[in-house]
């Protein structure tokens, strides 16, 4: 073959007021399923409620999320008919829908509740297991919905950490082009690229402009691209480097002071590109962006790591996973 042949999600959404549209959406699409089901956390169900609109959906299965065994419990209450699964909610909620229909070979379409990191479109999913958050290889969602309006409701916290997520994509590409120098390692130019853009999409906005149509935009569609970066290269190369080996050794090692997942990798970032990468002309650059946004504050607020402790960190990184990074080298 001549060409790479990506799977693409058949429904990418985002507006105001389209919760309540699925089946409109659906048609749209010229897609019809026997089965709607609806997965969701109950309070988040009671919240949205309305604009759920749950007569649109068959059946409607709470969850509480992130969970490994929850999931594993869950492949057995899914009937085995052609349905489609819709996840409404955070990551958690996220993240195990895309288990479950991965295991079941079940189409699945995301409805974020808010934009807090990539896990909207990606092919894994990070559950715990014996209070240990492990990564499973997923298919990518059917479809996803963002209704600006929801995603507007959710703390600034978690936009920041979106943001933050997004960003250290950037990390994530220097790791790839350096494994890629070092070791020989294939590189995915065009995922690499789709990486970047996705990055630097947001680069220009400050803290003010966080509830504005503009930026939830640019970010729900960062976050997008982002997880076509990783679905073009098979992989998450261009969406996780070393900043998220950090963040993965906190939560394995370390979970009583694991936080926020995009807040623990835009620290890891900058303490990397300080520390390690030693690029001062960018690491001000990425500081000015971080205290732009709102990220050097919530930063603050949420990490109880000092810079010296990156250093300490770095063997714990490098039991995650074999991937070259700058970490290989400190
Ligand atoms: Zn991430």
């Amino acid at each position: 073959m001549y060409y790479n042949t990506i799977l693409t999600p058949t429904v990418i959404r985002t507006g105001k007021n389209i919760l309540g549209k699925l089946d409109e959406i659906l048609e749209s699409a010229h897609l019809y399923f026997p089965k709607k089901i609806l997965i969701t956390q109950e309070n988040l169900f009671e919240i949205y409620r309305e604009k759920l609109v749950p007569e649109q959906y068959d059946e409607v299965i709470f969850c509480k999320g992130g969970d490994l065994a929850e999931a594993r419990e869950m492949l057995t209450k899914i009937p085995s008919t052609s349905a489609v699964l819709i996840a409404f909610g955070g990551g958690s909620v996220l993240d195990l829908v895309k288990y479950v229909g991965t295991q079941l070979d079940k189409p699945y379409i995301t409805m974020p509740s808010a934009l807090s990191n990539d896990a909207i479109y990606s092919c894994v999913a990070r559950l715990t297991y014996n209070h240990k958050k492990k990564s499973s290889t997923v298919q990518p969602p059917m479809g996803v919905i963002i209704d600006l309006n929801i995603v507007k409701m959710c703390p600034r916290e978690l936009l920041v950490s979106g943001a933050g997520d997004l960003v250290t994509n950037l990390s994530a590409v220097k790791d790839w082009q350096l494994a890629h120098e070092k070791t020989g390692e294939p590189i995915n130019e065009l995922a690499c690229m789709l990486g970047r853009q996705s990055a630097l999409s947001i680069w220009d906005y400050s803290a003010a402009d966080l509830y504005t149509d503009d930026f939830l935009r640019d970010l729900a569609h960062g976050l997008l691209t982002s997880g076509l970066s990783m679905t073009v290269a098979g992989q998450t190369r261009a969406a996780s480097g070393s900043e998220h080996m950090i963040s993965h050794a906190i939560d394995e090692f370390f979970p009583e002071k694991a936080t926020i997942h995009g807040v623990q990798v835009a620290w890891a970032f900058l303490e990397i590109e300080k520390q390690l990468r030693k690029d001062e002309v960018f690491a001000a650059r990425l500081q000015e962006f971080y205290d732009r946004i709102g990220l050097t504050a919530v930063i603050a607020d949420n990490i109880p790591w000092k810079s010296e402790d990156l250093r300490k960190l770095i063997p714990y990184a490098l039991k995650i996973r074999k991937r070259y990074t700058i970490l290989s080298e400190a």
